[in-house]
């Protein structure tokens, strides 16, 4: 399998090129992971090297006629369900349309491809409907739904897909694709690597943020004014940042998390903002491990109040007062 520019997701990568090699093609695969994750990627990568009419290995070969109309998005054979502008739930007449199509001879291809994006977003109906096309699939067409969870699918869809969960990326590879897409040193790139949990779409997002990462450098110089007042300057940030609050919060929470493993431990290794390593040092001298806790404890605690919709201004306020 040519897998191009692909990182990670070995396992799956795996698993897809037994299927083509052996030809065990099945009617309908279920791509399984959160927004962010890879599935569109992952999907169109398997639908193409379906469709690669390139006769030697490494499928897709991405020169053929067939690849050059799937990347341009121009291929006749190849169908996608999407939720409409505006709804939110993929509708029976939707699936209906797709069926319309389903039934009649792949124009050039052997084989057509149906997606359908956000799968989990189907309704009863639109399942249902769906249901009588996988009992009796045309034999020359490949359906591929991409859900963020199988919570909202009925267990008679998900029992007639071969499923395809989408793994985390570790933290080596986000560094590695935000290197390719930034440029970003792989120091810089760890904390975005925690912060997106392993999940690349997240993790470009973050990456790509410079609101965000000018509130990192907020963040990281004034943990260092708390047990002064001047600790309240970082009141304006979190008014400015309200829709970022709990990345703000997580970005405190690596901050002081590094400021306790170096006073513990000493261990470089073990920490995360390393890029920031001159001020680590000096803000390490001055807190106590206890005093750190203490801070960690009152960003959950803040967390858990906003949680329940306390007012933000006077929860932020307290959260910097009590630090
Ligand atoms: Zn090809």
């Amino acid at each position: 399998m040519n897998t191009g520019t692909i990182i990670g997701q070995s396992p799956l990568l795996y698993a897809m090129e037994r299927i083509l090699d052996r030809g065990m093609i099945v009617h309908a695969y279920l791509f399984i992971g959160p927004e962010g994750s890879g599935k569109k990627t992952m999907s169109n990568l398997f639908a193409q090297a379906l469709l690669c009419t390139n006769k030697g290995e490494g499928k897709p070969c991405r020169s053929c006629i067939t690849c050059r109309q799937f990347d341009s998005g121009n291929h006749t054979d190849v169908v996608r369900v999407r939720i409409l502008e505006g709804k939110t739930a993929i509708l029976v007449d939707q699936i209906r349309d797709m069926q319309s199509v389903v039934n009649i001879k792949p124009y050039q291809a052997g084989r057509r491809i149906c997606f359908i994006e956000d799968a989990h977003l189907m309704n009863v109906q639109a399942q249902n409907a769906l249901l009588k096309t996988l009992e009796e699939p045309p034999s020359h067409t490949v359906i591929i739904l991409l859900a963020d969870n199988i919570n909202s699918l009925l267990p008679t869809i998900l029992s007639r897909c071969q499923h395809f969960r989408i793994g985390h990326l570790s933290h080596e590879e986000i560094a590695q694709l935000l290197n390719r897409h930034y440029s970003m040193d792989p120091e810089e790139a760890s904390v975005y690597a925690v912060l997106s949990q392993g999940n690349p779409g997240k993790a470009l997002t973050l990456a790509n943020d410079e609101t965000l990462h000018a509130c990192r450098e907020e963040l990281a110089r004034g943990i260092g004014l708390a047990g002064s007042v001047k600790i309240a300057d970082l009141y304006g940030l979190f008014m400015d940042n309200k829709d970022r609050t709990e990345v703000l919060f997580e970005l405190m929470e690596l901050w002081i998390r590094d400021l306790i493993l170096l006073k513990e431990t000493g261990d470089w290794n073990l920490i995360i903002n390393k890029d920031k390593s001159s001020l680590l040092s000096k803000q390490a001298a001055r807190f106590t491990s206890k005093g750190l806790q203490d801070m960690i404890q009152k960003i959950e605690l803040a967390r858990t109040m906003l949680k329940s919709n306390t007012n933000y201004q006077l929860t932020i306020e307290t959260m910097l007062y009590q630090f």
